[in-house]
């Protein structure tokens, strides 16, 4: 059998309050027509960046409202992760092609996994490239089979795509963050767009008021009357840590008691991650006020949390970027992120809540001093991110989104039921209110979750409107 991962219990009731009880209700609603329906989801690791950070949270609330979930993690060794890993960089648009050895090594462990892979499911998502060819070595066996993918795949790297793809015809349907993610070629038309969420009671991100988070931070050498940045994140290229460090010197001339923390966790499905902390750890020997954390000693999730709350600024410098948890994360704690205009952060940050978006090095630079400068600008835009967070990116919303696809596949009706439809942003797929933006063309209203969103259906209009 796969290794399956014991999460516990937990009540969505103890969501009320926090994210919008509109949603919880729906969710609530959306849930009884799966009463004992048996849900599978499998990904790659039980720790280590933002796929088990979800699927931690999920599993719990989906069991809590009458569902039989399992998650179960794939067995794989070193090489199987070199190459799988290799394979999420192709789909970035990262240039190096995969070998015919590569090839054999994913599918091997695929086979292997595919045969593990023993129990029924009504319901199957694969998260990332990682097990998505286990549907076509295992059949569906009456479940329906989904691809959740979690990564920035709209120019992805052909002679990866092409392997991949190839894995991609026998699904039910596919889930991406963003329609921009969608390759022109996806071989089945049941796309779903929705984006991830955060927990907001998970110890990441509960509420840890000043006098537990700064003796936490004081603890591990951080000297909280200095300012501090910080960057939490897988250490990943595509993360762009080097760019983190020369922000950082740029603006030490300017704030010379400027401190950076770069917490970094090591993900057992991320093999170059080592690679990068060594090359970090070597930038930075000879600046004491660089610290580099790793979960590996200790630095878990109280410490982010802590992190992201008591940092003047959050950078998050990604190049490319699925989505990005840590945004929500960190605007979540009301603290003002500068981030990378890449991949799913904008739509975090639409209409310019949160903090601000930056194209380069020089431009992060500018905005993080911006921001040490004027710190209640940064406090205005994050607590519009805050709301922003809790209003459409908190889990029950994302479990919405999960539930209603699924009724929606066990219909037999694909992705086109129009009254759900009618109530969700055309463009992002996140769940809207008649009060939120809206637009009317031929008598048909739209809504829509930001006026970045509204202005992109109305820029793009043929693409988002299915007839
Ligand atoms: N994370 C963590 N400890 C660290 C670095 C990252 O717990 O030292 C978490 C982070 O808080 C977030 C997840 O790992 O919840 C990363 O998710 P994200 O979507 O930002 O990026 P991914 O790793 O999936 O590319």
């Amino acid at each position: 059998m796969l290794e399956q991962v014991h999460v516990g219990p937990r009540s969505l009731d103890a969501y009320r309050g926090i994210a919008p009880n509109d949603l919880i209700d729906d969710l609530l609603s959306a849930s009884k027509d799966f009463k004992g329906a048996r849900v599978a989801h499998l990904n790659a690791t039980a720790y280590g960046g933002g796929v088990s950070e979800l699927l931690r949270s999920a599993i719990p609330i989906l069991n809590n409202l009458g569902l039989v979930a399992h998650w179960k993690t794939i067995a794989g060794d070193q090489r199987f992760f070199q190459v799988t890993k290799k394979i999420h960089n192709g789909l970035q648009g990262a240039p190096h092609d995969l070998t015919e050895a590569d090839r054999e090594a994913y599918l091997s462990t695929s086979r292997r996994n595919a045969k593990l892979f023993e129990e029924d499911y009504d319901f199957v998502f694969l998260h990332d490239p990682q097990p998505a060819a286990i549907l076509s070595m295992h059949g569906k066996r009456g479940a329906r089979w989904i691809w959740r993918c979690h990564i920035d795949t709209s120019t992805p790297n052909p002679n990866v795509w092409s392997f991949l793809r190839g894995y991609m015809t026998e699904f039910d349907a596919a889930v991406f963050t963003m329609k921009k993610f969608v390759p022109s070629d996806f071989p089945i038309s049941n796309v779903d767009i929705f984006p991830p969420a955060i927990d907001p009671l998970s110890p990441k991100n509960m509420s840890l008021a000043d006098d537990t988070a700064r003796p936490v931070l004081q603890w591990i050498g951080i000297d909280l009357d200095r300012p501090l940045i910080a960057q939490v994140s897988r250490f990943d290229s595509w993360k762009d840590p080097s760019g983190v460090i020369e922000v950082y010197r740029m603006l030490r001339r300017e704030f010379p008691l400027l401190q950076l923390a770069m917490v970094g966790s090591m993900a057992l499905d991320d093999p170059e991650g080592w690679d990068i902390y060594h090359k970090i750890i070597d930038e930075v020997r000879r600046d004491p006020d660089i610290h580099v954390f790793t979960n590996l000693i200790g630095v878990g999730n109280v410490e982010v949390n802590a992190f992201q709350r008591l940092s003047r600024v959050v950078i998050q410098k990604s190049i490319r970027e699925g989505f990005g948890l840590v945004v929500s994360e960190a605007m979540w704690k009301t603290t003002p992120v500068v981030a990378g205009n890449a991949g799913g952060i904008p739509l975090q940050m639409a209409d310019g809540v949160g903090g601000l978006l930056v194209e380069n090095t020089e431009e992060c630079a500018s905005a993080v001093r911006s921001l040490l400068m004027d710190p209640s600008r940064g406090h205005e835009l994050a607590h519009r991110g805050r709301e922003r967070v809790r209003r459409h990116f908190l889990l029950p919303r994302l479990l919405l989104n999960e539930l209603r696809l699924m009724k929606e596949l066990a219909a037999g009706r694909g992705i086109r039921d129009a009254a759900w439809r009618s109530t969700r942003d055309p463009v992002c797929g996140l769940p809207v209110r008649p009060d939120d933006f809206t637009a009317t063309v031929d008598r048909q209203t739209f809504r829509f979750c930001s006026d970045t969103c509204r202005s992109e259906f109305l820029r793009h209009i043929q693409q988002y409107r299915i007839n």
